[in-house]
């Protein structure tokens, strides 16, 4: 049972709204700008925007805002609408800004024939210089007292195209003194000869975002319109927008955006990474992105409890990159079969075990009664990690180490009794002998042993490229860090094994999902797999490795 959980600010607003009866149901709507991937960022959004509705048995519109023809490409329509799918939503129609490009000019005519539009022939610093500053009020300028008629000839000039780019602008009249600088004769329209990804060459003039995206609302009949804090001060114009042109009366409430430590989450920073090749595409497994998280393994389950648990807020804060991963953890334990694989090869000779192989049980996961197990074969060769060896070790050692004995996995114990070197001095091979009576699951050699070794039996190995990701950022805080965000770039956050063992059920298992390999973390099976060649990402570790590190450093 999940303990009750106290409503946030939005369920309350919801359950008023329904209670009263201003609304019979409620529809929202997730309004990303196709320019480029999605991220964690928009994934809480997504959940939010989604999860609302679904609440309280309302709809969610898919809403492309496409408004700005120079950044948006089909690529990232297509990829936005396959992560949201992935997430697990359903939107009730999928929707486009641009579809509304001939109401939004009617909307815009009105407003001029209300006299509370004009077209101004200004250049962007002057209109810039006569807005004023926060404590200083604007000046209006002659352009402002056009007549309705000049104003409508002139607005119907733009969009035929007879003026270049920036030559004119249509601006609601609203008040050049007002506190609030978006009220200060906000550009609503602009001149922008570019081909649009949905339009193509129809248009040449561009509702701007504030005119764009609240009449979009209106004509959705969207009840509850949910964005970030930074859209507080754009929310009179929402709201005027919406009064003067007397349409449906949505209404836009704010949240805090999400913030995580140690990565980026502006899609301008993401576009600068990939452009860059600091990274290696849009869904390079250390990018913030929602493709890159579900690359890396991140189960999509996993992302939605994250944004469940960090819940929403009024003020914006920094959430822990570790609360993430102690999700995909979480769920990953659940579902994630149990391989062996060593990364670091040494060879281990059982000298008293037969020239055959004999095929051991183990279970896939010892959290799941319905997992089953599978059959792992062992030899006489074996590898072993080399860091499960020490010649000389410690007092409290439990690996192996000259005349000491482990158990390996599913297996047997063992002892090592020599050690081979190489030319150079390096152990190379170790010799050991088993007991054949300590067999798992029918163990009658009442020997007690500490440690426990994942392994792989040579002939049978099934050669695999292992990346390990780690951290793309240095620092916590990386959008507030001094200078650059770019100099705080981990260089070392890509680590390749070439050639790592896997126990050989691997070439039959299903990939699609994630695994544990035993001692070492969750691991994914990447798209540059092939046949021939396995190639393994690691999603996470079994322990949080930096919050061990923040410890030690305090
Ligand atoms: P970015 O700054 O990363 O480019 P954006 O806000 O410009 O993001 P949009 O495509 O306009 O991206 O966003 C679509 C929706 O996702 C908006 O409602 C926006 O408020 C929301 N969103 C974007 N980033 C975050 C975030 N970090 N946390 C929560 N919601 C976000
Ligand atoms: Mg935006």
């Amino acid at each position: 049972m999940s303990e009750e959980k106290s409503l946030n600010f939005l369920e309350e607003i919801v359950e008023a709204d329904l209670a009263s009866g201003k609304y019979q149901s409620i529809l929202t709507r997730f309004p990303p700008e196709p320019n480029g991937y999605l991220h964690i960022g928009h994934a809480k959004s997504i959940c939010l925007n989604f999860g609302l509705a679904k609440k309280y048995g309302g709809k969610t519109n898919l809403r492309f805002d496409d408004t700005n023809p120079s950044t948006e490409e089909t690529e990232y329509v297509e990829s936005i609408k396959e992560d949201v799918k992935w997430l697990g939503f359903e939107w009730a129609e999928e929707l486009y800004a641009s579809n509304y490009f001939e109401q939004l000019f009617q909307f815009a005519s009105q407003l001029i024939e209300k006299g509370l539009a004009y077209v101004d022939d200004s250049d962007s610093e002057t209109i810039a210089k006569e807005k004023g500053t926060p404590t200083q009020a604007g000046v209006e300028n002659s352009f402002r007292s056009r007549t309705v008629a000049e104003n409508l000839q002139l607005f119907n000039d733009m969009r035929s195209g007879k003026y270049s780019d920036g030559e004119k602008v249509l601006r609601a009249k609203i008040d050049m003194a007002s506190p609030n600088m978006h009220m200060r004769d906000p550009i609503i329209y602009r001149i922008k000869h570019a081909h649009h990804h949905r339009t193509g060459d129809k248009w040449c003039i561009y509702p701007m975002y504030d005119f764009a995206h609240g009449q979009s609302d209106s004509i959705e009949n969207i009840t509850h319109s949910i964005c970030t804090l930074e859209f507080i001060p754009h929310r009179p114009l929402y709201d005027w927008c919406i009064e003067q042109l007397e349409i449906f009366p949505s209404k836009q409430y704010e949240f805090a955006r999400l913030n995580m430590t140690y990565t980026v989450m502006s899609k301008r920073k993401l576009l600068q990474l990939v452009n860059e090749h600091h990274v290696n595409g849009w869904d390079d497994p250390r990018m913030s992105t929602i493709s890159a998280m579900r690359r890396r393994g991140y189960p999509a389950e996993s992302i939605r409890e994250f944004c469940d648990k960090i819940g929403v807020a009024k003020r914006e804060n920094l959430i822990d990159f570790g609360l993430l991963e102690f999700c995909v953890r979480e769920q990953l334990n659940k579902t994630a079969l149990r391989r062996m694989v060593v990364f670091d090869p040494l060879k281990v000779v059982i000298t008293n075990y037969p020239d055959t192989t004999e095929m051991l049980d183990s279970e896939n996961n010892p959290e799941d009664a319905n997992a089953g197990s599978r059959a792992i074969p062992f030899s006489k060769e074996l590898y072993i990690e080399r860091d499960d060896f020490m010649e000389v070790a410690p007092k409290k050692y439990f690996r192996l180490s000259p005349g000491q004995m482990v158990r390996l996995k599913s297996a047997y114990i063992i002892k090592c009794d020599e050690l081979i070197k190489d030319a150079e001095g390096n152990v190379c091979e170790l010799h050991c002998s088993y007991i054949p009576e300590s067999k798992s699951g029918s163990d009658t050699s009442g020997i007690n042993v500490k440690g426990t070794l994942h392994w792989v039996s040579i002939p049978t190995a099934i050669k695999a490229e292992i990346r390990l990701y780690d951290r793309l950022f240095k620092v916590e805080d990386v959008a507030n860090a001094e200078g650059d965000f770019k100099d705080y770039i981990n260089s070392d956050s890509l680590h390749i094994i070439a050639n790592a063992y896997a126990e050989p059920a691997i070439k039959s298992d299903d990939r699609s999902t994630g695994f544990q390999f035993i001692r070492k973390g969750y691991f994914v099976s990447d798209r540059d797999s092939t046949e021939d060649q396995l190639v393994f990402n690691r999603t996470v570790g079994l322990k949080d490795a930096w919050a061990k590190e923040a410890k030690k450093a305090q």
